[in-house]
């Protein structure tokens, strides 16, 4: 089984997020790879245990993103395909599924394994566009996932809790953050991960141009959400009367 896994090099969720001219700051802040995509990484290494086969990792940033590969290949992915081109600067979800699907298909493969949405742009778009592009089948949201040589099988969470999905392969799937426990790199990994096949693509590699990284959103304006506004008190000999009236007032009853 070749699994793919698309990775992200993200800020550092733990400090504050800074803007600037309407685009995360990614230069001069601290980047690690997603820990949303460490659950995808994690996931294509146990289908790999269980089947055989290889564990490529894909990410698409400007170059210092391919530390995010560097830290999959740590953990025990075989090889990592970093794509960065100046042309892609400011690449929307669209844009970014265009170029990724383009290398993946490069890179051959049996399922592909996405997070549902990253860490800093959150849009969750990504993987739906890419398995368009590749013209897969896609299972969202797994919370659980196992496979056989032709299929997977996903425990898909709702709103309620869970639909069993089966799917034929090759297909795409989104990993949910509890899916696994994401193992730490090992000092042997850390070393083995020099030594493993990385390469570094642009638009060129890829038969693609400029035009095809065309950024068709523009991010107008960025503002910040209006703060909670703290609960109402009601005092207990008062209370009844006066939680009907706010549902009144609320039109829920
Ligand atoms: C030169 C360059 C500059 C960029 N500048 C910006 C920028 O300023 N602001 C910005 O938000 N983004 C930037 N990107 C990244 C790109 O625009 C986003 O990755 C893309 O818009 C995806 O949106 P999202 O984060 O909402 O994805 P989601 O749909 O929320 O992501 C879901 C999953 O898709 C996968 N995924 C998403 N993005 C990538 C990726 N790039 N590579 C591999 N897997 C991925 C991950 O597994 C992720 O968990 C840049 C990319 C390049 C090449």
């Amino acid at each position: 089984m070749n699994v793919v896994v698309c990775v992200k090099h993200v800020p550092d969720p733990n400090a504050p997020v800074e803007i600037q001219d309407n685009r995360i700051k990614r230069t001069g802040v601290q980047n690690v790879l997603d820990p949303g995509d460490m659950y995808g990484i994690e996931a294509g290494l146990l289908l790999r245990e269980a089947l055989g086969g290889e564990v490529t990792v894909i990410s698409m940033g400007p170059v210092q993103a391919v530390e995010a590969i560097k830290r999959a290949l740590s953990m025990g992915a075989d090889r990592g395909v970093m794509i960065s081109d100046d042309a892609l600067t400011g690449a929307d979800s669209l844009v970014t599924a265009r170029v990724l699907a383009a290398a993946i298909r490069r890179a051959g493969f049996d399922l592909v394994i996405a997070g549902v949405e990253s860490t800093d742009g959150y849009t969750g778009t990504m993987p739906s566009s890419l398995a368009e592009f590749l013209g897969l089948p896609q299972v969202t949201f797994a919370k659980r996932l196992s496979a056989s040589a032709s299929s997977v099988t996903v425990d898909r969470q709702t709103a309620s809790g869970y639909h069993v999905v089966e799917c034929s392969l090759p297909a795409l799937v989104t990993v949910t953050a509890g899916v696994n426990e994401p193992r730490y790199p090992s000092f042997k990994g850390i070393m083995a991960a020099k030594k493993k096949p990385l390469e570094h693509l642009t638009l060129d590699h890829l038969g693609m141009s400029a035009a095809d990284a065309e950024v068709e959103q523009e991010i107008v304006q960025i503002s910040a959400v209006d703060e909670r506004k703290s609960g109402t008190r009601v005092a207990n000999d008062e209370a009844a009367a006066r939680i009907a009236d706010l549902l009144a007032e609320a039109k829920a009853i």
